[in-house]
């Protein structure tokens, strides 16, 4: 039977990132395969995301985590010879009198993890942001640095590029299931592999149960609008509104969207059908009527695409799960990313890395550890739209 050091289990951002940082700690003293499914990954989150970057979370482990990620985008340039197109524009998150406090606590872990955003009242964003609607708003705050979009699929194919170069192997394969330290591959082969990361999205959840390991990461539809507006809004941040409609340019027009409630917001399968058809409806009804009252300039706008994709919901506290499964360690899991794991792929990959290469790791990630599930220790995130 084929043998390898390690299986990685998806070769989308999170895989990559994996498989980048393990040939930097290890170069080519150890075998590496990754195994991804579909070459294309037309149906990959990676290449369907939003692909942002914020420190606006209420969980100090994803301040983190989207820190490390923020230095690697940075470093980008020296390390592929490409920027990624990284757009700082901040994220604005608006909060109605009900959102206030919590607005104002999260600012408080925001700071204390050193992250750069700036507290708005009203009157402030009304001056900042002219071309905001502040009705109803009783504050905001800013990121001033640090947060923004980026290429994220191109920074994958780079760590992919780099990986393949420094000697682990790429190959286009479904993962069937996992038997002990055994990978059995759909086409009938097998791969024995010292350990094996799991970081296959959606696809996780399915592949841990194979062996014995049962996660609450659900398959979740999600749908991106684009439009453009014949008023230019200038260094527009990405807008979170307190109804959790979101906004923010892309190319010479702008995206948005709006993730539904958990009572409308059912598990979906990977089947061709409506889990992969947007819905205009949703735009013209939950959408763009927010949108519209809340910066006027898109009273006036020409719909163009759109797309559905799905993601891996961590229902338990809607974290990433990262590391090894208490009961069997020689699994590593980088999975539940639910909806910010473009961002945080640098950080699990290294940490793994780390994890695998035997070193200490260089970011405090234990509160993601997978014990926690086995704990019944939640760490709840609670900016998550
Ligand atoms: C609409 C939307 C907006 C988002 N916006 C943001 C954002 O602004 N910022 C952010 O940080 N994140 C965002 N995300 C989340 C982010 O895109 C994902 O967390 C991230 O892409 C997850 O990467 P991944 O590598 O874990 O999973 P995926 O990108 O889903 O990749 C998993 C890979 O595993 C492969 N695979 C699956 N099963 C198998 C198998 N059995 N064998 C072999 N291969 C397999 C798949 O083909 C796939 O390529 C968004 C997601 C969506 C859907």
């Amino acid at each position: 039977m084929e043998q390898a050091d390690v299986v990685i289990i998806g070769g989308a951002v999170v895989g990559a990132s994996t498989a980048w940082h393990l040939a930097c700690a290890l170069g080519e003293k150890a075998r590496v395969v990754v195994l991804e499914k579909d070459f294309s990954y037309a149906r990959s989150a990676t290449a369907l995301s939003v692909t942002s970057i914020r420190q606006q979370f209420s969980c100090a482990v994803n301040i983190r985590a989207s820190l490390c990620g923020l230095a690697f985008i940075r470093a980008a340039r020296e390390r592929f010879g490409a920027d990624f197109g990284f757009h700082e524009h901040g994220y604005l998150f608006l909060a109605s009198a009900a959102g206030r406090s919590a607005l104002a606590a999260n600012l408080a872990i925001q700071h204390a993890e050193g992250a750069d955003i700036v507290w708005h009242e009203p009157a402030e964003l009304a001056a900042r942001f002219p071309w905001l609607n502040t009705e109803g708003l009783a504050a905001g705050s800013w990121g001033r640095s640090g947060e923004g979009w980026f290429d994220g699929y191109g920074l994958m194919q780079a760590m992919r590029r780099e990986a393949r170069a420094a000697g682990v192997t790429w190959r286009e394969a479904k993962a069937a299931g996992i038997d002990g330290q055994v990978v059995r591959l759909a086409d009938g082969g097998a791969i024995r592999a010292g350990r094996i990361v799991i970081a296959a999205g959606t696809g996780s959840t399915s592949l841990a149960a194979s062996a014995g390991i049962v996660l609450p990461v659900h398959t979740r539809k999600r749908m991106v609008f684009t439009f453009r507006c014949a008023e230019a809004i200038a260094r527009m941040p990405l807008l979170i509104d307190p109804t959790g409609v979101y906004a923010r340019p892309e190319g010479d027009g702008y995206l948005c969207g709006l993730a539904p409630a958990e009572h409308e917001d059912p598990d979906v399968g990977d089947e061709d059908g409506p889990a992969w058809e947007p819905d205009w409806s949703w735009f013209e009804e939950r959408v763009w009527p927010v949108l519209a009252a809340r910066v006027p300039a898109f009273e006036a706008i020409r719909t163009g695409r759109a797309w559905a994709c799905h993601y891996d919901l961590n229902l338990f506290d809607h974290n990433a799960l990262i590391g090894p499964w208490p009961a069997a360690p020689h699994i590593l899991l980088a999975t539940g990313f639910s909806g910010h794991g473009m961002q945080q792929a640098p950080a699990a990959g290294r940490v793994i890395a780390e994890h695998l290469a035997g070193r200490p790791p260089s970011v405090d990630l234990a509160d993601l550890s997978p014990a926690r599930l086995l704990d019944g220790r939640r760490v709840q995130e609670r900016n998550v739209w």
